[in-house]
C-alpha cells in the first residue's frame, strides 16, 4: 500500500523514496516541470509532487493531468524550497490511474454549499466537507473513548421500535403493507395486525427507554447510533436522520448528571482539539473566526450551575427585551438559552429542575410536586446542546404521572416492569452528535457536517 500523506507530512525530516495516491487539487503545467498537489484525504494538507521531463510518459501522461485526476506518485521525499509546506516529492514515476471528464464540477474555485449538497459524491474532496469529515471522525472515537475510559458499554439501541417515546418527535412509520391496498379491520382502519413486525413500527427518534433497560443490568451504558424525526422542519439544525449519543447510568441522580455532562463535553472538544488540529485551523480561518478561542474557553471554564427558577428570575431582570416573553411555566426559547450563556454568565451554563409540565412523563418529580429533575447544558452561540434528566424510579409515582398525561401504561409495561424489579435512581442525557460538530466546525446548516443529509424532499445518494 502508499504511504499515508498525513504520516509523511509529520515525519522529522526528508529523505527516501515514497509512494502516494490520491486525487489532483490542481495540476500546474510550466515550461519545464508539472507540479501536481495530490489530496488522498488523510489530512487537511496535500502534497505536492513535482514532475520533469526525466519521469518516463512526461508528455504522454504527465502533461496531459488535469484537477481531479486520480494518480499514484513515487519519488523521493525531500524538503520544499516552496514556502507553506515543509515537503514536497521529486517524482521519478507518475501514473494516472483515473482521468476526469471535462464536466468535473470541482474546480479550484468556491463553490457554495448548497451548490456543493448536489454533488455529495464529490463534495468529500473539497477543503471544507473534508476537514468536516475528519472532525466528525475525531469526535465519534472521542465518544467512544470518553466512555470507554469510564467503563461505559456501548449498547445498541435498536433502529425499528413499538415505542414512540413519549412524542419526542414525529415518527417514520416501517410498514411491508402494501401503500395502494393495505388490509383494513372491520371498521376501516389500516390492520397493522397483518403488518410485518404484528404491530404498528416506527423508527426510533431515541434510544432512551432501551438504555434505561441497559443501565439497569450494566449500571453504566451509551447508545451512539442513527435516529429520525420525521418533523417538516427545514430549519438549519433539523434533520430527519441524524446521530444521537445517550448516556444512561444506573445509581446516579442529577448532580452526578451534571457532572458527567461537562467532563464529556470538554473531553470531547479537548481532543478533538488535539488530533484535528491542521482542520479546526482551517474552520477558524475560512468558516468561522473566533472557534477556537470559544471551544478552548468551554474546556477551561468550570460550567454554571442554576436552577430553572433562578434561570427565569435572570431572564424576568434582562435589560433587553426577547421576542418571547417570559415567565415561570414557559420553556426557554434559544434567544433565552444565549442569553443565560452569553450575557448573564459568559460561560456554559447547566439549567436544572424544570417545570414538570413542559417535561417528559419519565422525568423524576421534585418533593415541591412541581418542578422535575431535569438539566440542560448551554453553551454560548447555539444554546441548548444536551437535555437529560434523572428518571422517576419509584413505581407508583411514574404510573401516576403517566395517568395524568394519559399514557397507556400498558404500551409501556416493560418500562414500569423496570420500577417494580430492582428498581434504583438512575438518569442520563442525549445530545445530537451533528449538534456538536456544527458547535464545533462553526458550520451554519447541520447539511453540511453530515455526509449524506435526509431533509424534508431530499434522501439523494
Ligand atoms: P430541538 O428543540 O432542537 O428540536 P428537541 O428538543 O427535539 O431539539 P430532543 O428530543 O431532546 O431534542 O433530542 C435530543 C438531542 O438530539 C437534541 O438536544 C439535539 O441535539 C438533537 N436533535 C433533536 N432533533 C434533531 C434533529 N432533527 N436533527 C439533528 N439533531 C437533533
Ligand atoms: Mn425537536
Amino acid at each position: 500500500m502508499a504511504d499515508v500523506i498525513r504520516e509523511l507530512l509529520a515525519r522529522d525530516e526528508a529523505g527516501g523514496q515514497v509512494e502516494v495516491e490520491g486525487w489532483l487539487r490542481t495540476a500546474r503545467h510550466s515550461k519545464q516541470v508539472t507540479f501536481l498537489e495530490v489530496h488522498d484525504g488523510s489530512a487537511f494538507a496535500g502534497i505536492q509532487a513535482v514532475a520533469n521531463p526525466e519521469v518516463p510518459g512526461f508528455e504522454e501522461v504527465v502533461r496531459g493531468l488535469s484537477t481531479g485526476c486520480a494518480v499514484r506518485v513515487q519519488g523521493e521525499l525531500v524538503d520544499s524550497p516552496g514556502k507553506g509546506q515543509r515537503f514536497e516529492i521529486h517524482a521519478g514515476q507518475v501514473e494516472r490511474v483515473g482521468g476526469v471528464d471535462d464536466d468535473y464540477p470541482l474546480q479550484k474555485k468556491r463553490h457554495g454549499f448548497e451548490f456543493l449538497r448536489t454533488i455529495a459524491h464529490l463534495r468529500p474532496r473539497t477543503n471544507t466537507l473534508g476537514a468536516v469529515l475528519r472532525v466528525r471522525n475525531a469526535a465519534a472515537a472521542a465518544v467512544h473513548e470518553f466512555f470507554q475510559e469510564r467503563g461505559f458499554v456501548y449498547l445498541q439501541a435498536p433502529i425499528v421500535t413499538l415505542a414512540d417515546a413519549e412524542g419526542a418527535g414525529e415518527m417514520f412509520r416501517v410498514t411491508t403493507l402494501p401503500a395502494g391496498d393495505p388490509p383494513r379491520e372491520e371498521g376501516g382502519a389500516v390492520d397493522f395486525g397483518r403488518d410485518f413486525f404484528g404491530s404498528e413500527a416506527h423508527l426510533t427518534v431515541s434510544g432512551q427507554l432501551e438504555a434505561e433497560i441497559g443501565a439497569l443490568a450494566l449500571s453504566r451504558v451509551y447508545t451512539f447510533g442513527p435516529t429520525f424525526r420525521a418533523e417538516n422542519s427545514n430549519t438549519s439544525r433539523h434533520l430527519a436522520e441524524f446521530w444521537m449519543i445517550e448516556p444512561e447510568v444506573a445509581f446516579c441522580e442529577l448532580p452526578g448528571l451534571m457532572d458527567l455532562a461537562e467532563e464529556f463535553l470538554k473531553a470531547v472538544f479537548a481532543r478533538v482539539l488535539e488530533r484535528a488540529p491542521d482542520d479546526m485551523e482551517f474552520f477558524e480561518a475560512r468558516i468561522a473566526p473566533g472557534i477556537l478561542e470559544t471551544l478552548e474557553h468551554v474546556v477551561k471554564s468550570p460550567f454554571e450551575r442554576m436552577t430553572y427558577d433562578d434561570a427565569v428570575r435572570i431572564l424576568e431582570q434582562a435589560k433587553q427585551s426577547f421576542e418571547f416573553p417570559v415567565r415561570w411555566g414557559v420553556d426557554l426559547q434559544s434567544e433565552h438559552e444565549r442569553y443565560l450563556t452569553e450575557q448573564a454568565v459568559g460561560r456554559p451554563v447547566i439549567v436544572t429542575d424544570y417545570p414538570k409540565d413542559i417535561k417528559a412523563f419519565y422525568m423524576y418529580v421534585n418533593d415541591d410536586g412541581r418542578t422535575v429533575r431535569a438539566m440542560d447544558v448551554l453553551v454560548p452561540k447555539v444554546g441548548e446542546i444536551i437535555g437529560g434528566s434523572q428518571r422517576e424510579h419509584r413505581h407508583d409515582v411514574l404510573l401516576q404521572r403517566m395517568r395524568d398525561l394519559e399514557i397507556p401504561s400498558e404500551d409501556y409495561w416493560w418500562y414500569l416492569d423496570l420500577r417494580r424489579f430492582g428498581t434504583a435512581p438512575h438518569g442520563g442525557f442525549g445530545l445530537g452528535f451533528e449538534r456538536i460538530v456544527q458547535f464545533m466546525t462553526g458550520m451554519a446548516n447541520i447539511r453540511d457536517v453530515i455526509p449524506f443529509p435526509r431533509v424534508p424532499g431530499y434522501a439523494e445518494f
